[in-house]
């Protein structure tokens, strides 16, 4: 197999695009805008000259991995792909609507990789014709430092889609966990709830944002603090996640009223230089967005 595309070029997207890349396969980065496009295109670039700096890459090699990216407005420039991958926001009607046109265009030939944080793979893959060909490949963020790919099998799914996801992964550097399906699988379930429960002790008081983010990774010797990760992940991606366990799960995970909040006033995170942190400042300095005070947190 060679021929790879994406679907959705944010946060997680332009990552993936560059993990196939490095994997040696050609890329087809489909954004439905092309501001979002370009930049990825130069994040990309970026993460493979660093890539290569480092010496992870030879400097022909990363050369040949951005010869090999393509990008796109157009759905119908996935056509050649024998795997799609898809990366668009946590929305199962986007998910599907996205899947059956790929199902039509491709006419039903290459496997289809969902990204989804924790939505159900067999609900997702009922918008195509044959569900054995959809699979769950859950990528983590920032994908060119994280390690894991969660495989997610749903009561469909067939073999050849799990090998295949196998394969690509491990082809790209890649460690990978099967699991079945469940809601949020083993990885989001678990993130969620944590970072629901520091937005409920902001909520409460009982420490400022910066002093829980430290006394997680100090104490709890996490790499980085519940707040951080929000940011990172995106607080209206985490929000979404946590109504959908909330929905399949239950109570424990009703999502923080604080959580809303800072959503509904466009705090989504890094992407948009403040959520619970400000990331605005000149010199890249970091303060508490609720408290101002400065903070530092973990790279990652
Ligand atoms: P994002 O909002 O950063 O990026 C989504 C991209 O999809 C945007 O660039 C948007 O322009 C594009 N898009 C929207 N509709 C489109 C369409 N019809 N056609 C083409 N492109 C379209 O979101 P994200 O954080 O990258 O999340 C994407 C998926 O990955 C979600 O399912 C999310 O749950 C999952 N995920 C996110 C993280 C994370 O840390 N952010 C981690 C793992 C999985």
């Amino acid at each position: 197999m060679q021929d790879t595309a994406v679907i959705g070029a944010g946060t997680m997207g332009h990552g993936i695009a560059y993990s196939l890349l490095t994997g040696g396969y050609r890329v087809v980065l489909v954004d439905s805008s092309e501001v979002v496009l370009e930049k990825a295109r130069g994040t990309i670039r970026s993460l493979l000259a660093d890539a290569a700096g480092r010496g992870l890459l030879s400097p022909a090699r990363a050369e040949a991995a951005y010869a090999a990216l393509t990008t796109s407005t157009a759905l119908e420039s996935v056509q050649p792909a024998e795997l799609v991958i898809e990366a668009v926001p946590e929305d199962l009607a986007l998910k599907h609507a996205i899947l059956s046109a790929v199902d039509r265009i491709c006419q039903g030939r290459p496997i289809l990789a969902t990204n989804t944080s924790a939505l159900s793979i067999t609900e997702i893959a009922t918008a195509t014709k044959d569900p054995a060909r959809v699979v769950g490949m859950h990528y983590f963020n920032p994908v060119h430092k994280m390690k894991l790919i969660e495989i997610i099998r749903g009561l469909e799914t067939g073999r050849e889609a799990v090998e295949t996801a196998l394969a690509v992964a491990a082809r790209c550097g890649k460690e990978t966990v099967v699991v079945n399906e469940a809601p949020g699988f083993a990885t989001s379930r678990i993130s969620a709830l944590i970072g629901n429960e520091a937005f409920y002790m902001l909520m409460e008081g009982v420490a400022s944002a910066r002093d829980i983010d430290r006394a997680v990774r100090l104490g709890l010797n996490h790499p980085m603090g519940p707040f951080e990760v929000a940011d990172l992940v995106g607080l209206d991606t985490r929000l979404r996640v946590l109504e959908h366990l909330h929905a399949t799960l239950g109570e424990k995970f009703r999502p923080c009223p604080l959580l809303v909040k800072y959503v509904k006033a466009g705090r989504l995170g890094r992407k948009v230089g403040r959520g619970v942190y400000d990331y605005t400042h000149a010199g890249g300095a970091e303060t508490d967005a609720k408290n101002g005070t400065a903070s530092s947190p973990s790279s990652s």
